[in-house]
């Protein structure tokens, strides 16, 4: 196993994209996965390949240490049903103080499906974009349920995997801060303009936040948090 070997999961959202540019600053050979599961903003699968491009073309040592891109199929999520985030519903506030587009599971599947492909890899290094500072509830998104599947994962594949998230004790505006640390305005434009955050997959309506319908909890936090920041 590659000691400095790193695998991110790349949605195509602006946490990923921002994960993506920490996992480069800190590790030599880094590899990309997304997830498909029919989700209502499947734009951001294409989204994820624009940045990737764009990322080797404007940043060419971060390229020399990007590895393979791969898209593996997670559809029994959406087999499962009945959430905003995969089926055309309203998305609204549940019983359970979660949004509808919470997706039962999802991360903990994602993280596993990305732990076995960085054991056939042979990479070490997990790098998520999971957060529990200003985000949607999720509990599949807090750091208690990250250690604690790190662990899970580790003793069911006798690996040494870290788990890591740069972003999970950092709000929207910190992230776009860290950004800017990583890789200055020219990464800040590229993450404004060519990520896709909305729940409902709006890529037309342009704000100075980056594409999005502008209302849904996705967008609210993405437009909060460059607010903050842009005015910081
Ligand atoms: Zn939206």
């Amino acid at each position: 196993m590659s000691e400095d070997g790193a695998l991110v999961l790349l949605s195509g959202g602006q946490d990923s994209a921002t994960c993506l540019a920490w996992a480069l600053t800190h590790f030599t050979h880094v590899e990309t996965v997304g997830f498909d599961y029919h989700q209502r903003h499947r734009v951001e699968l294409d989204v994820r390949l624009e940045f990737l491009s764009l990322l080797c073309a404007v940043f060419p040592d971060w390229a020399s240490r990007l590895g393979d891109d791969r898209i593996l199929d997670a559809s029994a999520l959406t087999a499962i049903g009945q959430t905003a985030m995969t089926q055309d519903m309203a998305i609204e506030i549940g019983e359970n103080g979660l949004p509808n587009t919470f997706v039962p599971g999802r991360n903990i599947l994602f993280l596993t499906l990305a732990a076995a492909l960085a054991y056939r890899r042979g990479l070490r290094h997990i790098i998520t974009g999971v957060c529990e500072t200003d985000y949607s509830g999720y509990p599949d998104c807090r750091d208690d349920t990250i250690k604690a599947l790190q662990v899970a994962l580790n003793l069911g594949m006798e690996s040494r995997f870290v788990l890591h998230t740069p972003l999970m004790r950092i709000d929207k505006a910190a992230t776009w801060q860290l950004a800017q640390d990583l890789g200055g305005q020219d990464l800040v434009d590229m993450i404004r303009d060519h990520t896709h955050s909305c729940y409902i997959g709006d890529h037309v309506t342009h704000h100075d936040w980056g594409f999005g319908c502008g209302q849904c909890p996705a967008c609210h936090l993405r437009a909060d948090g460059w607010r903050r920041w842009t005015k910081a």
